[in-house]
């Protein structure tokens, strides 16, 4: 694996330039991390470590059994994350599925890192009007979503065979087993699954093959505990795992999502066989960098994600925010100052790096995100908030973004380690149904408008290309190298800020990784923060109005995390305890 792209701009170890009151330096050997959860297993010897079982965090109980049930059988952290994915499609389908896409970050025990992308493509024929009505103007959002002008070219399932040809321990059609068992043998609906079907149905009932499945012949969601069983994923299930990759991108199941999919999109620029049988799974360059003595890596472009997670977090490197805490409002809006800033490099810069070119090193340059940082202040909030100047003006990116994702974690016995953002975008993706699976609208995470100020925005629709995603599959090494912590969210344009509140919480609060997951989340892209209904940020607002944001609102936020963290040589799991997620030992 090849060094990371940032990283190697950052040699290991080298004196920090910034200040860091109570921060600990790292000693001569270079083994003293600020983490207590950390500590122990840095100060172990240089040698792999070696952790007596695996463990896979997941949304949904059914699904991390399914990846421990591979490891169990001696599968590596990718082939079962590779189960967990198919199982998550079975038995979360409003969040992810083979009908989506993603991101995965792989690693090996010895932090070499991999960055995958299975993101979504737009078809070649997809112009940048798609999403604007006949006069011009941008559609409404949920007419966008339903139907076949919001649905990419799926990238999961290549992005499983890519990584299962380079890392897969098990044959590729024992992957499937679980997922297949779940659908035929059916599952026990939960809570968050009927609340789901209750919620949307705009999309979750949109086509007669998924009313079959998941409601009552009275057109009622099925009842929480119902056993839903999926014969046609099954099916489709079983062709994959005997076809591999092509049984997905050519043949029956290509033609029948092309033809569903064109007879549901209005305009032109069709979805196309062709555009399935071209679809790749990529390899990206890596983007790590330094937050403190933590190497962190996460997922560059396409995705915002590492560059939002990293700028927010480097941003406050000067500041103390071990010794403030979380209690504190002035941390509270730190963070929210930081955040504003990395978004609106974020809505300036990002999209698909194949089409527009992303300055991602100079997005992470030390200096420029010192300079960037130095805006920040504890005792004000900036009047205004703007992109920087990272490098020349290169484009402009504006996009709206939804919610319907699911993040997991593996890590192996041998600590290879995988953490995979899966989506279908929002909750039951288009609505359209092929082979038991939820179709995507992951195109509606494209810009609706095309240019902005006489400028191109960097995040249009274009055939052939990727829409920009939030999407941030984390992996955090310590001062030794060794790894700490593996995270990753689903929800939309928030992933970035409950990544970042996961890391602070762990780093610099030295949370257990539950607790870490419990915190609250303050989401700052713009000049108004919102904070999380109902969490204790919500008494704060006085305290951060007091510092100036004139716009603090408490929210309901689609928040559900999943991570996995090396303690004492130990890997110790957590699912969002907002949701339904757990982590299951091996
Ligand atoms: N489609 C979104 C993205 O790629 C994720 C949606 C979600 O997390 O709910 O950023």
């Amino acid at each position: 694996m090849s060094r990371s792209l940032t990283w190697g701009l950052l040699a290991p170890f080298a004196p920090l330039s910034l200040a860091l009151s109570g921060c600990a330096t790292p000693t001569t050997n270079g083994a003293q991390p600020i983490s207590e959860t950390a500590s122990a297993a840095s100060a172990a010897t240089t040698q792999p470590e070696v952790f007596d079982k695996g463990m896979v965090s997941a949304a949904d109980p059914r699904a991390a059994q399914a990846g421990a049930e591979i490891l169990r059988r001696g599968g590596s952290a990718t082939d079962a994350a590779i189960a967990t994915m198919l199982a998550l499609g079975v038995v979360e389908p409003q969040s992810s599925g083979i009908g989506g896409g993603g991101f995965l970050m792989l690693a090996d025990e010895q932090g070499n890192v991999e960055s995958w992308d299975g993101r979504e493509t737009a078809p070649k024929a997809a112009t940048p009007a798609r999403f604007l009505d006949g006069s011009g103007q941008p559609l409404p959002f949920r007419t966008a979503v339903v139907g076949g002008r919001s649905v990419g070219v799926p990238g999961n399932i290549a992005l499983a065979a890519r990584i299962h040809a380079e890392h897969g321990r098990l044959p590729w059609a024992d992957l499937f087993q679980p997922a297949i068992r779940l659908a035929r043998e059916g599952y026990a609906l939960s809570k968050r699954g009927h609340d789901s079907l209750a919620r949307s149905p705009d999309t979750a009932a949109h086509d007669p093959q998924a009313r079959a499945i998941y409601y009552g012949s009275d057109g009622q969601p099925s009842p929480v505990g119902a056993t839903i069983r999926n014969p046609a994923l099954a099916r489709t299930l079983e062709r994959l795992a005997g076809e591999g990759a092509d049984g997905f991108y050519k043949g029956i199941i290509a033609r029948a999502i092309a033809e569903k999919v064109a007879a549901e999109t209005p305009s032109d620029g069709k979805l196309t066989e062709p555009d399935l049988a071209a679809f790749t799974a990529k390899k990206r360059p890596e983007v790590c960098a330094r937050y403190r003595v933590y190497r962190i890596c996460s997922m560059g472009p396409p995705s915002s994600g590492a560059t939002t997670v990293l700028a927010t977090l480097i941003q406050l490197e000067g500041f103390d925010l071990a010794a403030l805490g979380p209690g504190s409002p002035v941390a509270w809006h730190l963070i929210a100052e930081s955040e504003r800033l990395a978004y609106a490099d974020r809505e300036l810069f990002l999209g698909d790096p194949d089409f527009v070119p992303v300055p991602v090193e100079a997005l992470l340059d030390p200096a420029y995100l010192r300079r960037r940082g130095a805006l920040i202040s504890a005792d004000r909030t900036m009047a205004k908030v703007s992109a920087g100047l990272p490098a020349p003006h290169l484009a402009r990116g504006e996009g709206p973004e939804e919610h319907g994702t699911s993040h997991f974690v593996v890590v192996d016995r041998q600590g290879n380690t995988a953490s995979w953002t899966s989506t279908i975008e929002s909750a039951f993706g288009s609505g359209i149904m092929v082979g038991g699976f939820y179709l995507n609208n992951e195109l509606t995470d494209f810009s609706f408008v095309p240019e902005k100020d006489g400028a191109i925005v960097a995040n249009r629709v274009e055939g052939g290309k990727r829409p920009r995603s939030s999407m941030a599959p984390t992996l955090v090494y310590g001062p030794d190298g060794k790894l700490l912590l593996v995270v990753g969210a689903a929800g939309g344009a928030t992933i970035p800020v409950q990544v970042i509140r996961a890391l602070i919480g762990s780093l610099d609060w030295k949370l257990p990784v539950d607790q870490a997951l419990a915190l609250p989340v303050l989401f700052a892209p713009t000049d108004t923060i919102n904070v999380e209904k109902g969490s204790r940020l919500e008494a704060m607002i006085p305290a951060l109005t007091a510092l100036g944001h004139g716009s603090v609102r408490a929210i309901e936020m689609p928040l559900k995390t999943n991570a996995v963290a090396v303690v004492d040589g130990r890997l110790v799991g957590a699912g969002d305890p907002r949701s339904e997620g757990v982590a299951v030992s091996q």
